[in-house]
């Protein structure tokens, strides 16, 4: 386009946008007065207002592209899949799920689409806020995996749209290359064989946890210490072996494990105490050396910043299924590098996180290591593949995945749910 043409068109713009804004403004100043004067119903109640807003139809030179659909689908072992689909052909994908609310996450997606249904998809973060914001009561597990499933399938489309990945429209790529970690429980024998299938990173749990009691006893610390120390020498020390709390040990109980566990350096204590004990959390981080992990079950920038803000964790580990999808996930990860600060993404779903996931380790600095339990098989066209601890950064567009839609459909349909545990001598409820 030459200077002449660029002038014309920034003028017809700048006219059309202009007449755009006066009939909006317009029209608010009429749907505020109007809004007084509707009738109230027999319960007392006005219709509630639905604005739409100018920035659906901008920038107004460029093709229209409208989201059609949302469907939804029960996926096993534990999944929800989100397709997004499109009047241009393409269709985005996301797992807006919180695990063992499945159904309830689906119900959150049905809401939405009344909202969702004849935008452009294109404007994500736009979407990101109305979604988020227009709840009134925002975030908590389902609303922000919900939104989470909604956010990866609109970056799915844009990329697709645009014929580029993900990361090369957040800045990318800064990687080629993803390092992934995978769990071996408390089990030497299974931490070999992951090794052998190219993993170098782990993650342990510790062991009987749900019998770890207000006040362990020393056999307790003892044999969780030990547990850990026998897949130390199992995968020798130039792997790395992180445990995970799972927030289920009291604080004593974790300060007890952490000072028997320091000798064999595990990479990090993930969620040595709840999430919502931030000062519990932080005391704990400045009694040991080595790295506290958190944030699966924290939601958006807000639910981060006071984890920075005390240093209660080095290693923040937002879900992108959980903490805002892969927009919010990128802003966390700017958060946490301000406090030196590393990603090392939750994700015990399927393949469309883990996708999401490579996607943001793929343009942010400041990315540790990633978490996975599923590398596609039985549902990509093309599974991922581990060679020497790490997974190719994808070029495909969008999600850089396929989904194999014939091999999904063995797979469809799941009634799981959570684990109930109880203590076995009182019969209170445990965590685990
Ligand atoms: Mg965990």
């Amino acid at each position: 386009m030459g200077t002449a043409d660029r002038r014309k068109f920034m003028t017809q713009s700048a006219a059309t946008v202009g007449l755009a804004a006066t009939a909006f403004r317009a029209a608010v100043a009429q749907t505020l007065d109007e809004e007084d004067r509707l009738p109230k119903d027999q319960y007392g109640m006005r219709k509630s207002v639905q604005m739409t807003s100018p920035v659906d139809e901008f920038p107004p030179s460029r093709d229209k592209v409208r989201i059609t659909k949302l469907e939804t689908m029960l996926v096993k072992p534990r999944w929800l899949f989100l397709k997004v689909h499109t009047d241009a052909g393409i269709v985005g994908w996301g797992e807006p799920i919180c695990e063992g609310r499945a159904t309830t996450c689906a119900a959150a997606i049905r809401e939405i689409e009344s909202y969702l249904i004849g935008k452009d998809p294109r404007h994500i973060m736009h979407h990101w806020q109305a979604i988020y914001r227009h709840a009134f009561y925002r975030g908590g597990p389902v609303l922000s995996s919900a939104l989470s499933g909604v956010d990866q399938a609109l970056w799915d489309i844009k990329g697709k749209l645009l014929g580029v990945p993900v990361y090369e429209l957040l800045g990318g790529p800064t990687r080629t290359r993803v390092r992934v970690y995978a769990h071996v429980g408390a089990n030497p024998a299974l931490l070999k064989e992951k090794k052998d299938q190219g993993f170098t990173a782990f993650k342990a749990k510790v062991v009987d946890v749900t019998r770890s009691g207000i006040v362990a006893s020393p056999a307790f610390i003892s044999r969780a210490a030990d547990a850990f120390a026998a897949l130390r020498e199992a995968g020798g020390d130039d792997v790395d072996i992180g445990i995970d709390f799972h927030g289920a040990v009291s604080p004593p109980n974790a300060k007890l494990l952490i000072k028997q566990l320091e000798p064999y350096q595990p990479m990090f204590i993930e969620e040595p105490v709840q999430c919502q004990n931030v000062d519990v959390m932080a005391e704990i981080a400045r009694g040991t050396h080595l790295p506290i992990a958190t944030g699966e079950r924290i939601f958006t920038k807000w639910g981060f910043r006071e984890i920075l803000e005390k240093q209660a964790a080095v290693i923040l580990q937002p879900d992108l299924c959980h903490a805002g999808g892969i927009s919010e996930v990128r802003l966390i990860a700017g958060m946490a590098e301000a406090y030196y600060a590393s990603i090392a993404p939750h994700n015990p779903l399927g393949p469309i996180s883990l996708a999401a996931g490579i996607q943001i380790a793929a343009s942010i600095p400041n990315f540790l290591c990633q978490e996975q339990v599923n590398l596609g098989d039985g549902y990509l066209k093309t599974p991922f593949r581990v060679r020497g601890g790490y997974v190719d950064v994808p070029v495909l567009p969008g999600l850089g995945i396929e989904i194999d839609e014939e091999a999904l459909k063995s797979h469809l349909e799941h009634d799981w749910e959570n684990a109930r545990y109880f203590d076995r001598e009182d019969g209170s409820v445990v965590d685990w």
